[in-house]
C-alpha cells in the first residue's frame, strides 16, 4: 500500500502536476488507507506564517481561519510543530493548552486529537503534515510509517514547487534592475484587464539619452543610468508597477485614484528623473519621453499598448521629455503622414514635383513685389495637388531634404529664365524645413543650384517657419541663418504668430522679413486682439527695418486694413493663388495683377 502511495505521488511530481492537486491526491490516498483520520497539509513561509495547502476533508472555513496565522509555541499542533521544528502529538484537543485558542475549530467537527509533523527542506521547516483523529488517541505504528512516507513525499513536492517558483521569478525579472520584466508585464497587464472595474492607465517611458550615454561614457555608465532611473521611478509609482520592457523602455501601470489623469503621474515621474545622477563617474541629466493610454472597457491589451505607443510617438515628435496621452485619431494622423511620405517620395522619384509661384503684391500699387515658390504634385491624371495636402511629408527628414533639393533646382532654373527675359528686380521665396538645417547642406545646395543654372543667389528668400526657427537645440539653425544672410540670401520668418517666436527672438536670430500668418489676417478687420497684435507687430517690424508681408489676404477689406496699418505687402487669393511658371511670368510683366488692383480700388 505504501509503495502504491509513493509511486503515484512521485509520478505526479515527475510529470509536473501542480502542487495542490498532487498533495490533494496524497491526502485522499492516505485518508483511504487509514479510515477515520483527516489529513491537513500546511505550508510555512519564510516569515513563519501558515498557508493551508490541502485538507480535502476539512470545510473551507477551517482553512480560511488558518491562512496567514503566525506559528508560535501555543498555536495548535501544526503551528507549534512548525515553531519548534519537532513533532507535536495532542491526544486531547479539548484539554490541551496548545489548543486553548483554537479548539473551537476542530471540536465541532468531531476531531478530538491532532498529531502534526514538521516538513523540512535543508534544515528549515517549510510545512507541516497533520493527522486529526476522531478519538482521543495518538498514532499507531502503521500510521507512523504512513506519516513518515507522506512528509517525505510532501517535502519533495514542496521543494520542486520552490524551484519552479524561483525559475518563474527569474523569468519574470529583469536581471539588471531587478524590476519585473516584459514577460511579467504581459501577464500582469492581462490580469489587470480581466478586472474591468479598476481605473488605470498605461504609461510607456522611453529614456532620452541612453544611447548618447552609452556612446559617450561607455556601457557601464548606461547601465548605471538605467539603474538610477529604475530606483527613482519605483517610489513614485509603487512596487510592482514599474516594468523594464527592454533597452531604454519602461512601462508603468498607473492606477487612477483621482481625477487628475495620467498627466499627474507622468509629471511626477519626469520630476523624479530631473536631478543629475552619477553614472560611473559621469554627471548625467536623465530625462524620459512618455506616452500614455487610458484603459477603456472592452479594449484588448494590444489596442491599449498600441495607443500608448502612438502617444509616445507623438510625444517624441513634440519634444524630448514631453508626455502625451493617447487621443482618438492619433493613429490616423500617423498613417496619414506615412501615406503622404510615400506619395511625395514617389512623386519625387518620378519627377512629378513642380514649382508653382504665388505673387507677393504691393497692395498699394498692385504691382508684383516678389514670388513665393510653392511645391505642387502632379498626379497621374494630370491634376495638381497643393502642398497643404502633403505637408506632413516635409516632417520626414529624407523626403524633406530631397524636396528642397528639387525645389531649389527648379527655382534656380526659373530665376535664370526670368533673367534671360529681362525680368529682374524681384525676389523668389523658397520654403525649407527643419531637416534642411539638421542634416541637409542647405547653403551648399542653394549655391550649387544657382551655379548650375546661372541664377543669382541674392534673389532668393529662404522662408523658415516659426517652429523651425525656434528649434535652437544646437545653434545649427541660427548659425546657418547667419551664414545664408552673409551670402546675400534673404531670410523670411514664415507663419509668424502661430508659434511662440517673439520679437525678442528676432534680436538673437535676425531675419530680413516676417510673414504674418493668415490666421491674423482673418482677424484683422474685426475689433479684436488679432487686430491689435497685428497693428503693433507691423509698427515694431517697420522700426526694426524688417520687410513685412501679410499672408492669406482674401478680401479687399483685409488689404485696406493692412495698408492702413503700414503693411503694404500682401499675398493671398485676392490677388492670385499659386500659378505655373508661364502665368507667373505674365504677372511679373505686370499684366495680370492689374486686375487685382482694380478690385482693390473698386
Ligand atoms: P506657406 O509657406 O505658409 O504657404 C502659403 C500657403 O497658403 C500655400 O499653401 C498657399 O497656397 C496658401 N494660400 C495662399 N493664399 C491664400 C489665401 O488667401 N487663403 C488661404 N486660405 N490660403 C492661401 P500650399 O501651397 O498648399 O502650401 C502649404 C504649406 O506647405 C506652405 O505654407 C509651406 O509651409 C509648405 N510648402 C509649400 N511648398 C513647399 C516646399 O517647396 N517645401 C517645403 N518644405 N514646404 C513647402
Ligand atoms: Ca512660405
Ligand atoms: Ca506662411
Amino acid at each position: 500500500m505504501l509503495q502504491a502511495l509513493q509511486n503515484t505521488i512521485l509520478e505526479l511530481i515527475a510529470t509536473g502536476e501542480p502542487l495542490k492537486p498532487t498533495i490533494d491526491r496524497l491526502c485522499a490516498m492516505v485518508e483511504d488507507m487509514v479510515p477515520d483520520v483527516v489529513c491537513s497539509v500546511l505550508e510555512v513561509d519564510s516569515s513563519g506564517r501558515l498557508h493551508p495547502l490541502s485538507a480535502p476533508s476539512l470545510p473551507a472555513h477551517y482553512s480560511e481561519a488558518l491562512e496567514g496565522l503566525a506559528i508560535g509555541p501555543k498555536v495548535g499542533s501544526c503551528g507549534t510543530a512548525a515553531f519548534w521544528g519537532r513533532t507535536v502529538i495532542v491526544t486531547d484537543i479539548a484539554n490541551d493548552p496548545l489548543w486553548e485558542d483554537y479548539k473551537a475549530l476542530p471540536l465541532p467537527l468531531g476531531l478530538k486529537a491532532c498529531w502534526s509533523t514538521p516538513i523540512f527542506s535543508q534544515g528549515v521547516v517549510i510545512g507541516t503534515f497533520g493527522f486529526y483523529f476522531r478519538e482521543t488517541r495518538g498514532p499507531n505504528d502503521f500510521e507512523n510509517k504512513i506519516v513518515a512516507a507522506s512528509t517525505h513525499l510532501t517535502a519533495i513536492a514542496l521543494e520542486r514547487e520552490a524551484r519552479v517558483r524561483e525559475r518563474q521569478r527569474l523569468a519574470f525579472t529583469d536581471s539588471m534592475t531587478g524590476l519585473p520584466n516584459r514577460a511579467c508585464f504581459n501577464t500582469r497587464f492581462n490580469d489587470m484587464l480581466a478586472q474591468p472595474d479598476q481605473d488605470w492607465g498605461l504609461i510607456l517611458v522611453d529614456l532620452d539619452n541612453l544611447k548618447l550615454v552609452n556612446d559617450t561614457f561607455g556601457h557601464g555608465a548606461g547601465d548605471a543610468l538605467i539603474g538610477a532611473v529604475a530606483s527613482r521611478i519605483t517610489p513614485i509609482v509603487g512596487e510592482n508597477r514599474l516594468f523594464r520592457l527592454g533597452g531604454d523602455e519602461f512601462a508603468v501601470i498607473a492606477p487612477l485614484d483621482d481625477s487628475r489623469g495620467l498627466g499627474a503621474a507622468a509629471r511626477a515621474i519626469g520630476e523624479a528623473l530631473e536631478a543629475p545622477c552619477d553614472c560611473a563617474g559621469n554627471l548625467v541629466h536623465p530625462s524620459a519621453t512618455m506616452g500614455g493610454a487610458l484603459i477603456r472597457p472592452g479594449q484588448s491589451s494590444e489596442t491599449i499598448r498600441q495607443n500608448a505607443d502612438l502617444a509616445l510617438y507623438h510625444a517624441k515628435e513634440r519634444a524630448k521629455g514631453s508626455f502625451v496621452t493617447y487621443q482618438d485619431g492619433m493613429g490616423t494622423a500617423i498613417s496619414e503622414r506615412y501615406r503622404a511620405i510615400r506619395e511625395v517620395a514617389a512623386a519625387l522619384s518620378e519627377q512629378r514635383i513642380e514649382a508653382f509661384y504665388q505673387p507677393i503684391i504691393n497692395m498699394k500699387t498692385g504691382t508684383v513685389f516678389g514670388l513665393e515658390a510653392l511645391c505642387r504634385m502632379r498626379n497621374a491624371d494630370g491634376s495638381i495637388t497643393p502642398a497643404a495636402a502633403f505637408h506632413e511629408a516635409t516632417k520626414d527628414a529624407r523626403v524633406a531634404a530631397k524636396l528642397t533639393r528639387v525645389m531649389l533646382d527648379k527655382v534656380a532654373c526659373d530665376l535664370a529664365r526670368w533673367s534671360a527675359m529681362g525680368l529682374e528686380g524681384f525676389h523668389v521665396g523658397v520654403n525649407v524645413s527643419s531637416a534642411d538645417f539638421h542634416n541637409g547642406n542647405l547653403r551648399g545646395g542653394l549655391e550649387e543650384a544657382c551655379a548650375r543654372h546661372g541664377a543669382a543667389r541674392d534673389r532668393l528668400v529662404v522662408e523658415v517657419t516659426e517652429s523651425v526657427y525656434l528649434d535652437q537645440r544646437d545653434r545649427a539653425i541660427s548659425d546657418e541663418i547667419g551664414r545664408l544672410r552673409g551670402d546675400g540670401v534673404k531670410v523670411a520668418l514664415d507663419d509668424f504668430g502661430t508659434g511662440f517666436a517673439s520679437l525678442t527672438h528676432l534680436m538673437t536670430i535676425p531675419v530680413d522679413a516676417i510673414k504674418i500668418d493668415k490666421t491674423f489676417t482673418r482677424g484683422v478687420t474685426a475689433h479684436g486682439p488679432s487686430r491689435i497684435i497685428t497693428e503693433g507687430l507691423i509698427k515694431i517690424a517697420r522700426r526694426l527695418g524688417l520687410t513685412i508681408i501679410a499672408e492669406g489676404v482674401e478680401t479687399v477689406e483685409q488689404a485696406e486694413h493692412y495698408i492702413q496699418f503700414g503693411c503694404a505687402l500682401g499675398q493671398g487669393f485676392l490677388y492670385s493663388k499659386a500659378v505655373p511658371f508661364a502665368t507667373a511670368t505674365e504677372m511679373v510683366r505686370g499684366r495680370i495683377v492689374d486686375a487685382a488692383q482694380a478690385a482693390l480700388r473698386a
